[in-house]
């Protein structure tokens, strides 16, 4: 009897531990499950025929109902995400998607365009192209659609167009928060577009720029000056809350302060590392302090490999450039 018994308890040990086994085969670690639904987009209108679809999945997009079909400025991250915009797009016109502009080359505001309808005009600059396609030949998850490039490329610093009956103006005045930045401005509906050149979850003295796809901070400074010298009174921004010409003119303020400060420095002959102790980054908004579990950085990409270059650290590198020659 004792005997029967434990070969009794011997098979449920074994059935219980198939049936763990098969269990773990059906549920994927954690790292490989779907990622939960992004969060909403928030729809604000701005005027008549120009809407901001802020947040979801990605960075803010700019969308303008033209004659016959609809202008998407930045296409989110995801093809969830692209797929909420354009659900909510459909919720306020019938018009199609016929028109892309894509202000810069980062994923969270290019990857999206792999649900956009295929065959429509993605406009972007050409250094936006240039990383794009490097992007592509990495790999990579990050990597943008093979079939979503940019068909129309912007080489000067403004062109002036009319698609669908809208006039638009766009404006390179510089690298900046990437090599191929480009500004999309609606001259009689006053708003401008800036993709990540200005965010508003980050510090005013600390724009995110990405030096390894050679922006610039002081192309950063003639990028703004130039938003400013627009005729406009809504500006989009890559990543939280709408502002007004004088929210631009606070960041330039105290973004030059900062970057003089570091010019000075390196003139006095301090080191990087005495710069950038003497001159911290700032916590964004509303983040907790440093050292407080605040991720260092913010708003990259992401993917692993060497830190990006901070702003200290980029204009430290332009200030220097210059001067060891
Ligand atoms: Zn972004």
């Amino acid at each position: 009897m004792a005997h029967t018994n434990t070969i009794r308890f011997g098979l449920a040990v074994v059935a219980c531990g198939a049936l763990a086994a098969s269990i773990e085969a059906q549920q994927p670690p954690a790292a490989q499950q779907p990622p939960a639904a992004p969060p909403p987009i928030t729809m604000k209108q701005l005027k008549p025929d120009v809407w901001a679809g802020l947040g979801g999945a990605g960075g803010n997009s700019t969308i303008i109902i033209g004659k016959t079909g609809v202008i998407v400025v930045d296409a989110k991250q995801t093809e969830p995400g692209a797929k909420d915009l354009l659900a909510e797009i459909a919720k306020i016109t019938p018009k199609p998607v016929t028109t892309a502009i894509i202000t810069h080359s980062d994923g969270d505001h290019v990857n999206g365009l792999v649900a956009f309808p295929a065959g429509i005009k993605i406009i972007a600059h050409e250094g936006n192209k240039k990383e794009q396609e490097a992007a592509l030949a990495a790999g990579g998850r990050g990597a943008p659609p093979a079939d979503k490039l940019p068909n129309q490329v912007v080489t000067k610093n403004k062109e002036t167009m009319t698609i669908d009956g809208v006039k638009l103006e766009l404006y390179h005045f510089a690298p900046a928060h990437t090599s191929g930045d480009l500004i999309v401005y609606l001259p009689d509906q006053k708003i401008v577009s800036m993709g990540d050149l200005v965010v508003t979850n980050r510090a005013d003295d600390n724009p995110n720029i990405h030096f390894e796809k050679n922006g610039s901070t002081e192309g950063w400074l003639a990028n703004v000056k130039g938003m400013i010298g627009l005729n406009a009174d809504t500006y989009v921004t890559g990543h939280g809350d709408l502002l007004k010409k004088a929210d631009l003119q606070r960041k330039l303020d105290a973004t030059t302060a900062r970057r003089n400060k570091i010019v000075a420095m390196v003139k006095e002959g301090k080191t990087l590392d005495e710069i950038k102790t003497a001159l911290p980054d700032a916590p964004a908004p509303g983040a907790p302090a440093r050292g407080a579990g605040a991720p260092a950085g913010g708003g990259g990409g992401g993917r692993g490999g060497p830190a990006p270059l901070t702003f200290v650290e980029s204009a430290y590198q332009e200030i220097t450039k210059g001067a060891k020659k």
